[in-house]
């Protein structure tokens, strides 16, 4: 059984959840087996981003928001590799967040593991795009007046083709849908609910607990009104599998337009680039 982890500890703080999602990274590798120079974990900036430190497979730790085009370019150069995206709510959805629709419309062939907690806990608890209208935190001392963005429902009016949601309160689970995301040829997002003890209380866990719900067993992931009606639930945040869809990922459209290029005496998109190269 091949093992992914290396010497470096981690430096977050005591009852993270995103200690979870590392325990989850480490059993869908293993679930696995892929040979750790055959993956990439690249991230961006966040105490979440710091993951990729502690696998021993190829990673970046790289810079705010720019974790999704730096996965692209490692994917289009290396199409063997299987590319994690490591982010988390702030480095994706608000300092990257020009990147997300594009890398999910154009289904290109990578998992984004995004660990959620509402705040930006690096910089030591401000608010980010996700937290919850009325909530407290050092730049909302009167409460959160900006309605949060739900990483699923923007998944899927961007048309991601894989969309799934877990909790640092089940790393058996999460990396269940890590494995299915690994799997899915094209761009799957597995949303993470990680609780920032420091700077939102350990109450979060309770309140994940009490605000989430599996999928009931007979759901059908391939059902796009089923999603849109999970997704857009009011009560509760559906966790599992939420929509799946088969469509071309990037790296096969490319191919068929290098084909298309030199059926008519064109370059290929490789020739043309490599025109540029020094
Ligand atoms: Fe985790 Fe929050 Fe500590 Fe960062 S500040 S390591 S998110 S508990
Ligand atoms: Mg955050």
């Amino acid at each position: 059984m091949l093992d992914y982890k290396n010497e470096v500890k981690p430096v977050w703080c005591v009852g993270c959840g995103h200690f979870g999602v590392l325990n989850a990274v480490y059993q869908s590798l293993a679930m696995l087996q892929l040979p750790p120079e055959d993956v990439a974990l690249i991230s961006g900036i966040g105490c979440s981003s710091r993951l990729p430190g502690y696998v021993s497979t190829y990673g970046f730790n790289s810079i705010h928001g720019r974790a999704l085009p730096i996965a692209i370019g490692a994917k289009i150069a290396r199409p063997e590799t299987t590319v994690l995206v490591i982010t988390g709510d702030g480095d994706a959805l608000s300092i990257g967040m020009g990147h997300f629709p594009h890398a999910a419309r154009r289904n290109v062939d990578m998992t984004m593991i995004m660990m959620d907690n509402g705040i930006y806990g690096l910089t030591k608890g401000q608010v980010s795009p996700t937290l919850e209208e009325g909530a407290i935190t050092k730049t909302t001392i009167y409460g959160n007046i900006d309605p949060p963005i739900d990483a699923v429902q923007l998944a899927l009016g961007c048309d991601a083709s894989f969309i799934a949601r877990s909790t640092s309160l089940d790393p058996k689970h999460m990396a269940e849908m890590i494995v299915l995301g690994i799997r899915h040829k094209g761009f799957s997002l597995v949303h993470v609910l990680s609780p920032c003890v420091t700077f939102r209380g350990r109450d979060q866990y309770t309140w994940i607990r009490e605000s989430t719900e599996p999928l009931p067993a007979d759901y059908d992931p391939k059902d796009l009104r089923s999603a849109l009606e999970a997704a857009y639930r009011k009560d509760k945040l559906c966790t599992g599998l939420i929509y799946q869809k088969e469509r071309p990922d990037y790296g096969t459209l490319v191919k068929m337009l290098n084909e298309k290029a030199k059926a008519k005496g064109s370059p290929t998109l490789e020739e043309v680039a490599h025109q540029f190269s020094i």
